[in-house]
């Protein structure tokens, strides 16, 4: 019940708030007021106590316009009217709001020059595009931009920055200049620059609440970029240079110096961490350079093989070395903001010629040795077994012994080693070898590393290599033994012209 009553009282309270206030604002005072009207194009847009003090306000701010734009006039509405009135309307507006008023209404202005862009960009798009709507095809010839300048010097100078940061300082100063270059050798000269859209400067009076470039750097930066720059921050890295960070953010060197005024060269010192500007440039004008350029590019030489039956398969050997050429090209290229769109060569003259290389293959089976084969085990030795069918089943190598348990087994030509491994019921501790020639060799029944051939153990072949290891021909690669599915000491040797069990194997004894 008490909280009701309390409740009830502070609405009650509220309500005669709201009351007193809507009485006090729309009371009529009963002494009248002495002031100034204030007319703008003949409309009152308030009224004031006193005119001294809006005319001292808006004399300060032209001071301060003045000094901003270090011009000499400022020039205020001719059409205010301040006129003395007695009212019983107390409403006052302060010299702000009336100051506010004015320059939303018809702003101050000062003279100087608007430069209106217009995009010629139209005939660029593709036929998909210009089936566009009307609409939008209007949009497109629409697209001006307006930039407000106090100089005609500050935009040349700005539109010949942006120019810079496509083209190379001395190639323009040259073209500009109109110096005659002719290239002894190579190089490039710009023939022309030309900015492709309508660019109109007239002579105004710009409203000050616009913008207004009065600054060089600020103009160019805004000439590179748009409106709208999407601006981001890299952060310096530690190998970065201004180079490679140009790089990475899809940027010219002059770009990226443009949009960080505190970089003077491609040379300035960055250090970790420092934040950079960088963005995707968006030019509110299209500058087309064309230029002659004339550079040597290298031929690489050709590799041809030639087949000869003299020599095995796998065999080669280079006939004759290869040489890269040299040929100058002629080439006339035309740049859009920088970018190559058109270019075509218009002579090219050979300088050196390229030398092809010249390789021999063989192209007789390998039957029998090409003397880069080595024997896989001491001498002398005994051929135990052949390649052939033993039980039913083929015996795809020969079986080498004689030579004793625990002597070497050598690699049988240079190769990678592929497999160290142990098959119980097969080749016991093996190895397989992969040749250069495409060749795979298979050696089995090692002893392991104990002396024995007890599986459990690694093999002996782990004592001399590893799997990945490159191996020369007669490189020892294991020890003879008799493990896995064997009955003596002996080794059992393969020869493969591909992956073992998918390729063709052969009888080794060709091969010697
Ligand atoms: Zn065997």
């Amino acid at each position: 019940m008490k909280n009701r009553n309390i409740l009830w009282l502070c609405i009650a309270f509220i309500i005669s708030g709201v009351l007193t206030y809507s009485i006090k604002n729309t009371s009529k005072n009963t002494i009248p007021t002495e002031g100034y009207r204030v007319y703008l194009e003949g409309k009152s847009i308030g009224f004031i106590k006193s005119k001294d003090e809006l005319n001292k306000y808006i004399n300060t701010q032209q001071e301060r316009l003045k000094n901003q734009y270090k011009v000499d006039t400022i020039y205020i509405p001719n059409n205010i009217d301040i006129i003395k009135e007695i009212t019983y309307d107390n409403q006052i507006d302060s010299i702000t709001d009336i100051y506010n008023k004015i320059n939303e209404i018809s702003p101050f202005t000062i003279k100087g020059y608007q430069v209106v862009i217009t995009k010629k960009n139209d005939n660029e798009k593709s036929d998909e595009q210009q089936e566009d709507t009307e609409e939008h095809a209007d949009a497109i010839l629409n697209e001006t931009v307006k930039i407000n300048i106090l100089n005609k010097e500050l935009f040349a100078k700005s539109v010949e920055n942006v120019i810079l940061s496509f083209v190379d300082e001395k190639q323009f100063n040259a073209f500009a200049n109109e110096e005659t270059i002719e290239l002894q050798t190579t190089g490039e000269i710009i023939e022309n620059i030309y900015i492709e859209d309508d660019i109109i400067i007239k002579e105004t009076n710009i409203p000050v609440n616009e913008t207004i470039f009065t600054d060089e750097e600020a103009l160019t930066k805004y000439l590179v970029f748009g409106d709208n720059p999407k601006e981001e921050k890299y952060t310096v890295g530690k190998d970065d240079t201004i180079e490679k960070i140009a790089d990475k953010s899809s940027m010219s060197v002059n770009e990226l110096l443009i949009a960080n005024s505190d970089l003077r060269s491609a040379n300035s010192l960055i250090y970790l961490g420092q934040k950079i500007s960088v963005g995707r440039v968006s030019p509110v004008f299209t500058t087309v350079i064309e230029k002659h350029v004339v550079e040597d590019q290298t031929v690489k030489f050709k590799t041809v093989t030639q087949y000869d039956n003299s020599m095995y398969q796998g065999q080669s050997k280079t006939k004759q070395e290869g040489r890269n050429g040299k040929t100058r090209v002629t080439q006339k290229i035309k740049m859009i903001n920088g970018e190559i769109t058109q270019a075509y060569i218009v002579s090219s003259e050979e300088l050196v010629p390229a030398v092809n290389k010249i390789v021999v293959k063989g192209g007789k089976q390998a039957k029998r040795g090409d003397g880069a084969w080595s024997w896989p085990t001491n001498f002398p030795y005994i051929i135990s077994s052949r390649v052939g069918w033993r039980w039913g089943k083929p015996h795809r190598g020969i079986d080498i012994c004689g030579t004793g348990r625990g002597s070497p087994i050598y690699a049988a030509r240079e190769g990678e080693v592929v497999q160290i491994t142990y098959q119980s019921a097969g080749l016991g501790y093996m190895v397989t070898i992969k040749h250069d020639n495409g060749y795979y060799t298979q050696y089995g029944h090692m002893q392991n590393v104990k002396g024995n051939d007890r599986k459990g153990y690694e093999g002996s072949a782990t004592k001399y290599i590893k799997v990945g290891d490159r191996v020369r021909a007669h490189q020892v690669i294991g020890e003879m033994g008799s493990s896995g599915s064997s009955t003596g000491v002996h080794l059992h040797f393969e020869i493969w012209d591909g992956p073992p069990y998918q390729a063709t194997y052969f009888n080794p004894l060709l091969f010697y």
